[in-house]
């Protein structure tokens, strides 16, 4: 089956019990055993639930893999993913990435023991350089956030395979819609469903999904054992949301590319970060990689008080953090989303007050474009 039919119809189907359509939210945390020490298919909702299963199993068919699992966040699922790893093992994790993932790498594993290590893995010497006999992990993130650099998934899966080291990457800026990992040789997926897959803003929440057995069973236990899943009315949400991830990611996509063309020529815009620009350094690994673009990219104008006009001025963007939602949102990482990254790293980075990153959402392209045009003054 074709994905637009997948999102709509894997995993679900007219309740057993009554025949709903629409599948009920099974709010309960635990459900009766069939008879002495005779479980049903469910027993407590900690380690399984008929709504969250749904979800798991539709997303796990997106992407396009056998096992998947859903998480109170997507911070959740990173945490649990990471907690497979032990003091003493070696994870090499891509230098450019979301920072929640570097603020639990940096202040939650690293102090207990694991050696992380940042590498630049758009450099794939510098990645065979990395690896060390205890190398057990290698995350990536593409594309990355704000930057819009991208990574070879499918180079270094290659690289990791005959060495055993597991390989994970977080899909969260494209969705399985115009990314899927797996197929390129990645042995886990994760997402934050809070972004493009539920798509309304309404819920935060996380996936892994992996093709492998055996990591499946680690995913599995680490979920019931740390307490980590999602919650049945925020799987049934982000159920009725991923139902119209392809129509919405086609338009977030459209949307996305006129915005970066029209910024592209405008006189108080300087660069334009979109890997569906020809002007992009890694256009040709977009087009190979991907299948579209997504609604989220930035761009740099002239100087911070152009930006801080921009960002002041606008009346269909909403200044805050976040992406992928419906409605466009705006956002400058150096005052917002990376403000929490030491000044001369933001610097060294280039996130500097130029810079701006934009959710561009399913509106009017026309309006949108109106919007941006009163604001860059
Ligand atoms: C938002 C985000 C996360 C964290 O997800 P939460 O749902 O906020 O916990 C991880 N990775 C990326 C790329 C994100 O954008």
């Amino acid at each position: 089956m074709k994905f637009e039919t997948l999102a709509i119809h894997a995993g679900q189907g007219p309740d057993p019990a009554y025949g709903a359509v629409m599948s009920p939210i099974y709010q309960t945390s635990t459900f009766a055993f069939q008879d002495y020490n005779q479980p049903g298919p469910f027993d407590y909702t900690r380690s399984g639930n008929p709504t969250r299963k749904q979800l798991e199993d539709c997303l796990a068919a997106l992407e396009g893999g056998k096992f998947g699992y859903v998480f109170a966040t997507g911070m959740a699922a990173s945490a649990t993913l990471l907690s497979m790893f032990n003091a003493g093992d070696h994870l090499i994790i891509h230098d450019d990435l979301y920072g929640g993932t570097y603020r639990l790498l940096v202040s939650v594993l690293a102090p207990k023991g694991m050696e992380v290590e940042f590498v630049n893995l758009r450099d794939l010497d510098a990645l065979r350089a990395a690896i060390k006999p205890n190398t057990k992990g290698i995350w990536t993130e593409t594309p990355t956030n704000p930057l819009m650099n991208l990574l070879d998934l499918s180079a270094i899966a290659e690289i990791a395979k005959p060495k055993g080291i597991v390989t994970f990457c977080d899909n969260t800026f494209l969705s399985p819609f115009y990314q899927r990992p797996l197929d390129l040789g990645i042995d886990i997926v994760m997402h934050s469903t809070t972004k493009y897959i539920n798509g309304h803003s309404d819920v935060v929440a996380g996936a892994a999904i992996t093709n492998d057995p055996e990591l499946s069973d680690k995913i599995k236990m680490l979920q019931n054992a740390m307490g980590t899943a999602q919650a049945p009315f925020d799987c049934f949400l982000t159920m009725r949301g991923v139902k119209t991830l392809p129509v919405r990611m086609e338009r977030h996509n459209s949307n996305a590319l006129a915005i970066a063309h029209w910024l592209e020529a405008h006189p108080k815009v300087t660069q334009v970060l979109h890997p569906g620009l020809e002007s992009h350094p890694q256009h040709e690994l977009a087009k190979r990689q991907m299948s579209g673009y997504g609604g989220t990219f930035s761009f740099r104008v002239t100087d911070g008080e152009v930006a801080k006009h921009l960002l002041t001025h606008l009346k269909i963007f909403v200044l805050a953090e976040s992406l992928g939602g419906v409605e466009s949102l705006i956002e400058q990482p150096w005052t917002m989303t990376h403000l929490s990254m030491p000044e001369d790293v933001r610097r060294k980075l280039t996130l500097t007050e130029d810079l701006i990153r934009i959710s561009v959402g399913i509106e009017h392209v026309d309006d949108l474009i109106a919007d941006l045009e009163e604001a860059i003054k």
